[in-house]
């Protein structure tokens, strides 16, 4: 018996001197030093303590007691009271939002138009369009070189406009499954970090143009009834410096890794002889998170922000629409609000207070955008604390199921990273 426990015990010491190795590890590569050093410190500590009491009993019996007492706290579940009312089931109109609006130009038709059907939007518009504006040399976290290569994504998003569609195959392929794992294989080979397929109807689509291709407000046929999700994953090192520049920069970058992906598939699909056209940023004619939920990918946040348990809200979305009768994704999308009314992370550390910290409402998407356009970048503070973000592994398993769990992340979370914690410093080739 007591060999067992002996061996029981060193192999769940060595999985927790690993485990806080790669940890110590993965925070030091993106900069995270903090939780390295805290990381390192435990590992050294649990390291010694292991090696002065290796042979004896009591490290034999209380380390397999204290496992076994984490393990039946674990068994406690979460409440689930707490529930998110997504609005899924009226079609979005995409003038309503704010790129769209800031997009009018005043005096316009377009402009005259809208802001007559929305007089209560007027106010609150002029007073975004006084600001000096995303990468605009009077905001608050101005720097020229990460301006510049934020610009030079978008510039290349607006040139990919022209290739989301283009002709379909005469000749069609059978097997929309094997197309599928192909596609899903192929995207991963390009880099992809998600990959899920949906079932869409018009729910799914805006009901009316409100940028990209077509005429402002003309209305959005829901034209395909299938869709593949394409994600690619923001870096930690870069989300972690919002709400300074070189978040932008990233999340420019991973818009044009995404669309382009999106497009590559978008003209396989088509080559195998179904029409399929990608949406891009700034050309999207769907709703992701709607499509991305229904591919279950992920869930909301109380950020409203689409979380996957991999990568939290890092990560940017691009979509393929096609009539290839694809198979949709099974199963049900994990549930992150029970843990979000533990953490609340987001809420707490949002600048401009647009995110609701009693509950998980709407946020206040025009505050949001409006310190936006006072700083310059797109902030993203709330994707750099998200402990959904963290590479916690599988306790963000745990998180979602038990209360345990959830307090136990929150409160990792809140040491090694802290509970409001200061913009990442990168390397000095970017700056900040
Ligand atoms: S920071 Fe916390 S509360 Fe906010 S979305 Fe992430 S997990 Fe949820
Ligand atoms: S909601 Fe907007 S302002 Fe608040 S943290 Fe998120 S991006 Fe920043």
């Amino acid at each position: 018996m007591e060999m067992i426990l002996g061996l029981l015990t060193d192999l769940l010491v060595w999985v927790v001197l690993i485990a806080l190795l790669l940890f110590s590890v993965w925070n030091y590569r993106y900069g995270f030093l903090r939780a390295s050093r805290l990381a390192l410190l435990l590992l050294l500590l649990a390291g010694g303590i292991y090696i002065l009491f290796h042979n004896s009993m009591i490290l034999v019996y209380s380390v397999p007691a204290a496992c076994l007492m984490i393990f039946l706290s674990f068994l406690v579940p979460i409440s689930r009271k707490t529930k998110m009312i997504v609005d899924s089931d009226t079609r979005h109109d995409e003038r309503d939002i704010t790129f769209a609006r800031h997009r009018l130009k005043p005096g316009s038709a377009d402009y005259k138009d809208y802001y007559e059907r929305h007089p209560e939007k007027v106010e609150n518009d002029k007073k975004t369009r006084n600001l000096p504006g995303l990468c605009a040399e009077r905001s608050s976290f101005f720097n020229r070189l990460n301006a510049a290569a934020t610009g030079a994504s978008f510039f290349l998003l607006g040139s990919l406009r022209n290739a989301v569609d283009g002709p379909v195959s005469e000749i069609k392929h059978a097997s929309p499954e094997a197309i599928t794992n192909f596609l899903r294989a192929l995207s991963k080979h390009y880099g992809a970090c998600c990959f899920g397929t949906a079932k869409i109807n018009s729910k799914h689509y805006y009901s009316h143009v409100g940028r990209g291709e077509g005429q402002y407000g003309s209305e959005i046929p829901a034209v395909h009834s299938y869709a593949i999700v394409i994600g690619s994953e923001m870096k930690p090192g870069f989300t972690g410096t919002a709400p300074l520049s070189p978040e932008v920069v990233e999340v420019g970058r991973r818009y044009v890794d995404c669309a382009v992906r999106a497009i590559e598939i978008a003209a396989v699909v088509r080559s195998m002889g179904y029409s399929a056209k990608a949406h891009i940023d700034g050309n999207y004619k769907v709703v992701v998170p709607l499509v991305a939920n229904e591919a279950k990918i992920g869930g909301f946040g109380w950020s409203n922000l689409f979380l996957t348990k991999k990568y939290g809200p890092r990560v940017r979305y691009s979509v393929v629409t096609t009539d290839m009768e694809i198979p949709a994704a099974e199963g049900i999308p994990p549930d992150f609000i029970p843990f979000c009314s533990i953490c609340r992370k987001c809420a707490v550390n949002c600048p401009s207070r647009s995110i609701n910290p009693k509950k998980p409402d709407k946020i206040n998407a025009d505050r949001c955008y409006m310190y936006w356009n006072s700083v310059g970048t797109d902030c993203g503070k709330c994707i750099a604390v998200c402990p959904m973000g963290h590479p916690w592994g599988p306790l963000k398993s745990l998180a979602l199921r038990s209360a345990t769990g959830a307090h136990l992340l929150k409160t990792l979370d809140d040491a090694f990273y802290g509970k409001k914690p200061e913009s990442l410093k990168l390397s000095s080739w970017m700056g900040n």
